[in-house]
């Protein structure tokens, strides 16, 4: 996907180099970049992607965090913007979400809909269609702000992701400005600052802790009937994981693929039909007492290319497992846990930060404590944008998060399965592979009652 953009760029970057040569002024004021409209197709069962282009000129030849992309704004007509993942595709190829199928499962449109690393109106993930306003997006803006050049050909990339309706984007643009990063969530301490980290309590070793966030699951959830011509029995439901430990999460490869034990080419499809897997390193970071960053790697889950729509990016495999569990009435009102009665399997998931926890706001309230950088003492420390084979992560102070309606969130509610009070569970790294510094906050769970099955 992104080569075919390179060898156009080849050709922007020399014309713009003489176009700038010729405007160099001193730019203190924003720059806007237009573009008309699209139309968006519908998904018809095949992997594409709308891209639209829009070319910048005549700016600086480096954005970072004193000038560079500051707001995006779009305007689409769709009537199911859940179907919709929208990415911006900056010149060097790097990319980010704005939004990832938002919008619960009948919002519709965007409506003069603008992103920034600071939108008044929280993150898009938590926002409600059609998004009037101006919204944090589902990516870093300040992932893009990297140093780049950013003259030449940004593409908007629009992929419907389930059928039956079309939209048409009316137009997006661009604003690059000073200071284009405001509150992009760094609190100082980072690889490159490791005197501004501070120690943690329990040893030199920065571990991460991975939570799953109440906030999203509990306001993310969705049962169909067994009759639902799309959801069969399911039971849709968001997942979002955050990191509130010492350290990143990361993980990286080294281009070891196997099929068990046979060493493979990265896109061998194993005797067994599945894909192959690459072995998996968390690297742990460590932390003197004379503030020098070290590291240790140790072997953890393996992942491999998941090709289903919407995603095209690594998985890290065996990462949450989420059941559903039947609540049985006690005498004087108690309940108790009962069987299981649906259990996913151990879902792979790509780790990268899709939020920034933040005190203003309640997302990253974990057993009442509201996490953001003022309770944690690395917030910041990592910086993972996407989900690449050979490196992903959960920065300090980041979350991750599954909306409700991505391919593959939800549980299977049996035929036959009654009415009542049950319990969703979610357990993070389900078989113990991942090294943290409290393993026994894994288990998220509370109760959901069926309304919608055999009475
Ligand atoms: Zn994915």
């Amino acid at each position: 996907m992104k080569y075919r953009f390179m060898h156009l760029l080849v050709f922007n970057r020399l014309s713009f180099f003489f176009v700038f040569f010729l405007s160099n002024q001193n730019l203190t004021h924003a720059q806007y970049f237009n573009t008309p409209g699209a139309k968006i197709r519908d998904f018809e069962g095949v992997f594409r992607i709308d891209s639209i282009p829009i070319t910048v000129s005549g700016l600086p030849l480096k954005i970072d965090s004193s000038f560079g992309l500051a707001k995006v704004c779009l305007n689409i007509d769709h009537l199911r913007t859940s179907d919709l993942k929208i990415e911006l595709l900056s010149p060097d190829g790097t990319s980010i979400w704005l939004t990832n199928r938002n919008g619960s499962e009948s919002g519709q449109n965007y409506m003069n809909t603008c992103f920034r690393s600071n939108g008044f109106n929280g993150y898009v993930h938590t926002g409600k269609a059609p998004f009037a306003g101006e919204f944090i997006p589902d990516g870093r803006i300040s992932f893009l702000n990297n140093g780049q050049n950013p003259n030449g050909k940004w593409y908007l990339l629009v992929q419907d992701l389930a059928a039956g309706e079309k939209g048409v984007l009316n137009y997006f643009n661009l604003e690059f400005s000073a200071s284009p990063n405001p509150n992009s969530g760094l609190g100082g301490c980072s690889f490159e600052t490791p005197a501004l980290c501070r120690l943690a309590e329990t040893g030199s070793a920065l571990l991460p802790d991975l939570v799953t966030l109440p906030f999203f699951t509990e306001s993310q959830i969705k049962e169909y009937p067994q009759d639902d011509p799309n959801y069969p029995g399911h039971l849709k439901l968001a997942i979002s994981i955050a990191n509130l430990g010492d350290g990143p999460m990361e993980v990286f490869g080294l281009h070891e693929w196997r099929c068990a034990d046979t060493i493979v080419d990265s896109t061998t499809i194993c005797p067994d039909g599945k894909k192959a897997r690459q072995i998996l390193y968390q690297r742990i970071y460590s932390l003197s007492e004379n503030k020098k960053l070290t590291f240790t790697d140790v072997a953890t889950n393996s992942n491999y290319y998941d090709d289903k729509p919407g995603h095209n990016h690594y998985h890290v495999d065996d990462w949450v497992e989420f059941r559903l569990v039947k609540l049985k009435k006690r005498r004087k009102g108690k309940v108790k846990r009962g069987p299981v009665v649906s259990q996913s399997s151990k879902i792979s998931y790509c780790l990268f930060d899709s939020g920034i926890c933040n005190e203003n706001d309640n997302v990253c309230r974990f057993e009442n404590i509201n996490y953001g950088a003022g309770s944690l003492a690395n917030y910041g420390l990592g910086g993972y944008s996407s989900c690449q084979s050979n490196k992903q992560g959960i920065s300090v102070g980041a979350y991750d998060t599954y909306g409700m309606m991505y391919e593959g969130q939800f549980l299977t509610i049996p035929k036959g399965t009654r009415n009542g009070d049950y319990l969703v569970e979610v357990e993070l790294d389900p078989l113990n592979k991942v090294a943290e510094k409290n393993k026994a906050n894994n288990l998220l769970s509370f109760p959901v009652t069926l309304r919608k099955q055999m009475p």
